[in-house]
């Protein structure tokens, strides 16, 4: 499957962020265990029966104890236009103008089976748990954003806003599980439309639901074996690379990176080289993400 020029930025942006963390390699935490056991957790988002009440998100901001983002309401609503760090959950809206059709899509940290942020970061601040939740220390982050700039679905976000920035993204309620509950978003939703539970349990149920109502669905599951797999799953009725979930084939992205870090090594370029493109990433990234936010549609 193509990779798109926007994901071999990452990829680059990652491979820079890895040779860093080579560098360093007796202070990095590694994903040691890719999560594969059928113990593992997760959640399954099935787009075709979320209604966009976004009840989902005002619960996440409650559980997590963040203000809700009301920049682009005046202070008024809260109506984030994509992942921020007010923002760990969000309900978008795909729609096409020429046939009409819409769907919403939920987007949060994908947990990822074998997380490019774990493999970027440089210090273990994020790791990879058995029970397959990527977990964020903020106590190991000097800030760097690399895990930010690895991460091939746009989660990890900066506190531009503070002093002391740090990154945020879902942890998967962590704080909830240990108290033996599910997360805020799954207990919430009226719709049934994002539920918990053991990730080889959502793979049976949503497989289920495509044999039975094949109509219904793109015949796939989405993050069953994308990027090698995400403890988030997806079942839609329009194209996922529409509701901005890339093609990013079967191989876990780290491996990537890896194979890019390879090729690179090969051609006998110093790694300075790649600390050279690692600066001008991060330089472009500030100045865009100081410039503008991302795009999104509103319901
Ligand atoms: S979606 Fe991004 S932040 Fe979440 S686990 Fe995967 S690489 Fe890490
Ligand atoms: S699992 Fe928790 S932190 Fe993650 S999106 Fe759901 S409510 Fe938010
Ligand atoms: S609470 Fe459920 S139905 Fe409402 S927006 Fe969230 S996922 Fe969709």
């Amino acid at each position: 499957m193509g990779i798109s020029r926007r994901s071999l930025f990452k990829v680059v942006a990652a491979a820079g962020a890895g040779s860093a963390a080579s560098a360093l390699a007796p202070l990095k935490a590694r994903a040691d265990q890719a999560a594969t056991s059928d113990e593992t957790i997760g959640m399954l988002y099935d787009s075709t029966k979320c209604t966009g009440c976004k009840a989902c998100m005002a619960a996440c901001n409650q559980a997590n104890g963040i203000s809700p983002d009301t920049e682009t309401s005046g202070g008024r609503a809260h109506m984030p236009v994509d992942l921020n760090e007010h923002t760990l959950n969000i309900i978008k809206v795909y729609q096409d103008s020429s046939t009409g059709d819409h769907a919403y899509i939920k987007r949060q940290c994908m947990h990822c089976v074998d997380p490019a942020c774990v493999t970027a970061c440089m210090l273990g601040a994020m790791k990879k748990r058995s029970d397959g939740v990527v977990t964020y220390d903020p106590s190991l982050c000097i800030g760097c954003r690399y895990c930010e700039m690895g991460c091939p679905f746009n989660v990890p976000k900066f506190e531009w806003s503070k002093t002391a920035p740090k990154i945020v993204k879902c942890q998967l309620c962590r704080d909830r599980l240990a108290l033996g509950k599910q997360p805020a978003c799954t207990e919430v939703c009226p719709a049934g439309a994002v539920i918990f539970g053991k990730r080889k349990d959502l793979l049976v149920e949503a497989h289920n639901r495509l044999d039975s109502n094949p109509g219904r669905y793109l015949p796939k599951v989405y993050g069953e074996h994308d990027a090698g797999g995400t403890q988030v799953l997806y079942l839609a009725c329009v194209g996922f690379d529409k509701l901005g979930l890339p093609s990013y084939g079967n191989q876990p992205v780290p491996h990537t990176v890896d194979a890019v870090q390879h090729a690179i090594y090969q051609g006998f370029v110093a790694p300075v080289a790649l600390y050279g493109v690692l600066a001008g990433v991060i330089w472009r990234n500030r100045k865009r993400a100081g410039e503008t936010g991302e795009q999104s549609e509103q319901p």
